[in-house]
C-alpha cells in the first residue's frame, strides 16, 4: 500500500521503517530539512536499537523515501499518517499546532481519496478538528475529495520501538467508516498474522485509550515511589516489598520499580493533558494530579539524599553521574530526571562528570559548553576526581560495576543509586556508603 507519514521523529520514523519492511511503499515527510537530508544519506538522527539497518535497507530498496515536499508526499499516500509532536501547552493541555498544521497542508494538496490517520497522541475530539481543518481547505479550493479521519494511537516504547512496532501487543483502530477500518486492517495485516491484535473502536475511545494506557503506567510508577518514600521512613526495603507484591498476577512485575521519577516525552505530558481534558469536562482529576505531584517530588528526591549526606555543603564538590537519558536504550533526554538533578547540583555549586552510553550528543546539544559539566567517554572516566557516584538511568552496563575500583576512584566513597540497581550489603562491604530509593537507610 502507498503510505505517507508526516513527522520523522521516534514514532514516524520507526513506523515508516516497519511498514516499509513488510513491503509497503512509504514516503516520510518532515519540515526539518537537515533531518530529511541526513536520512536520505542514511544518517538516522535518533538512537533506537535495530532502526538504522532497517532504515538503510528499506531506503536502498526504494520502499522508504524521505522528503520535505508535502504536496508530493500527499499525492503518494492512500493512507496518510500524522505523527508529529504534541508538546504540552502552557496550561498542560496538548498543543495541537503541528497536528492541525499538517491537517491544513493535507487539505491544501489532497487530490485523491485517502484515509488520514492520527498517530500522534491527541486529546479526545482531535479527529473532528483534523476533519474540519481539511474540509475548510477543500472548501477554499472549491474541490471535493473524499477522505476519512481515523485514530490509530501508537504504543511503542522508546528503546524497544522497532520490536514493539513489529510485534505490537495490540493495534487500536478508531474509525467510524467501514472503508477506513478495512484499509487500516489491510495495512496492518502483516503484523497481525499469529493472533488477533487489532482492536476496532470508535474514534473517541481510541483517542482516550492512549491517554488511559500512559496514565495507568505513570500511576503505577508514582504509586511505587510513594510506597518507597514510606519504606524509607519506616525502615523497610521497598525492593523486598516489590518482590512481595509483583508475583500477584493482579499487580504484576511491570512498572513497579521505584526510582528517580518518570520522564520522557510521553508520561509527563500525557498525564497533564488527560488531567486538563478532565477539567475541561467538569471532572476534578484528583488521582492524575496526585500522580504528577508525586513524580515532581520524586525527581527531587535523589538530590535530597545527596544534600543530606553532605549536610547541605555541595559547593566545590564533584559528582559522577551515570545515565542521562530518561531511560535505557535511548538517547532521548526529554523531561529526563537527570536534567532536574544536574540543575540542582549546579545550583548548589557542585560540578558534574556525566556518562551516558548514547545520550552524550543530546546532552551536548542541550547543555552546551559549561565549566561545571564534563561529558565523559566512559563510566570509569566519570569517576575520576569525583566525590560520589549518582546513578540516574538503569543502563545494563551499570548493573554490575567493580565496586573496589569505584571505592579507589571516589574521593568520598558514596553511591546514590537512583534506580536501586545494587545490593546495599555488597556496596557497603566494599567500604562505600549506599543510598537507594526507599531502602530504609536514610532516616
Ligand atoms: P518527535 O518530536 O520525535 O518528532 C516529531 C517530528 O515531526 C519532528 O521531526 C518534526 O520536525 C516533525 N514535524 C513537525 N511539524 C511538522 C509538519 N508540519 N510536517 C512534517 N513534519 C513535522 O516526536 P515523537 O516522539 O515521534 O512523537 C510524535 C507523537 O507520537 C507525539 O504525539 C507523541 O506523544 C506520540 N508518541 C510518542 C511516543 C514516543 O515514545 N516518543 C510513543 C507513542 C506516542
Amino acid at each position: 500500500m502507498r503510505v505517507t507519514i508526516f513527522g520523522t521523529g521516534y514514532v514516524g520514523l520507526v513506523t515508516g521503517a516497519c511498514l516499509a519492511d513488510v513491503g509497503h511503499d512509504v514516503v516520510c515527510v518532515d519540515v526539518d530539512e537537515v533531518k530529511v537530508e541526513g536520512l536520505n544519506r542514511g544518517v538516522v538522527p535518533i538512537f533506537e536499537p535495530g532502526l538504522e539497518p532497517m532504515v538503510k535497507a528499506n531506503h536502498a530498496a526504494g520502499r522508504l523515501r524521505f522528503t520535505t515536499d508535502a504536496a508530493t508526499a500527499i499525492a503518494h499516500g492512500e493512507v496518510i499518517f500524522i505523527a508529529v509532536g504534541t508538546p504540552p501547552d502552557e496550561d498542560g493541555s496538548a498543543d495541537l499546532r503541528y497536528v492541525l498544521e499538517v491537517a491544513r497542508t493535507i487539505g491544501q494538496h489532497i487530490e485523491r481519496p485517502a484515509v488520514v490517520v492520527d498517530k500522534s497522541t491527541v486529546p479526545v475530539g482531535t479527529a473532528d478538528k483534523v476533519r474540519e481543518a481539511i474540509a475548510t481547505e477543500l472548501l477554499v479550493r472549491q474541490v471535493e475529495v473524499p477522505f476519512s479521519v481515523a485514530s490509530n494511537p501508537e504504543f511503542l516504547k522508546e528503546g524497544d520501538a522497532v520490536a514493539d512496532c513489529m510485534r505490537p501487543d495490540r493495534i487500536v483502530i478508531g474509525a467510524s467508516e467501514p472503508g477506513a477500518v478495512e484499509k487500516l486492517k489491510r495495512l496492518y495485516a502483516p503484523f497481525n498474522r499469529n493472533h488477533e491484535r487489532i482492536v476496532v473502536m470508535d474514534v473517541r475511545s481510541a483517542e482516550l485509550t492512549k491517554y488511559a494506557a500512559n496514565a495507568m503506567l505513570a500511576t503505577k510508577i508514582s504509586f511505587m515511589n510513594e510506597i518507597a518514600n514510606i519504606a524509607e521512613r519506616v525502615g523497610a526495603d521497598v525492593e523486598m516489598v516489590r518482590q512481595g507484591i509483583g508475583s500477584d498476577p493482579r499487580i504484576g512485575w511491570h512498572f513497579i520499580y521505584p526510582g528517580a521519577g518518570y520522564g520522557g516525552s510521553c508520561f509527563p505530558k500525557d498525564v497533564q493533558a488527560l488531567a486538563r481534558t478532565a477539567q475541561q469536562h467538569g471532572i476534578d482529576p484528583r488521582l492524575l494530579n496526585a500522580v504528577e505531584s508525586v513524580n515532581e517530588h520524586q525527581k527531587k528526591h535523589l538530590f535530597e539524599l545527596i544534600e543530606r549526606h553532605y549536610g547541605g555543603k555541595l559547593k566545590g564538590r564533584t559528582f559522577a553521574v551515570w545515565g542521562l537519558a530518561f531511560k535505557p536504550n535511548t538517547d532521548d533526554m526529554r523531561e529526563a530526571s537527570s536534567r532536574r538533578l544536574l540543575q540542582q547540583l549546579w545550583d548548589a555549586g557542585a560540578q558534574v562528570r556525566a556518562y551516558d552510553p548514547e545520550a552524550r550528543h543530546e546532552a551536548q546539544r542541550i547543555f552546551g559548553e559549561r565549566d561545571d559539566l564534563v561529558l565523559c567517554e566512559s563510566a570509569n572516566a566519570a569517576l575520576i576526581d569525583a566525590d560520589a557516584l549518582v546513578v540516574v538511568t538503569e543502563w545494563k552496563p551499570f548493573r554490575s560495576p567493580d565496586f573496589s575500583r569505584i571505592k579507589r576512584a571516589l574521593r568520598d566513597a558514596a553511591i546514590f543509586d537512583g534506580r536501586n540497581l545494587y545490593l546495599p550489603e555488597e556496596v557497603e562491604a566494599a567500604g562505600i556508603a549506599y543510598y537507594g530509593i526507599g531502602r530504609g537507610r536514610s532516616v
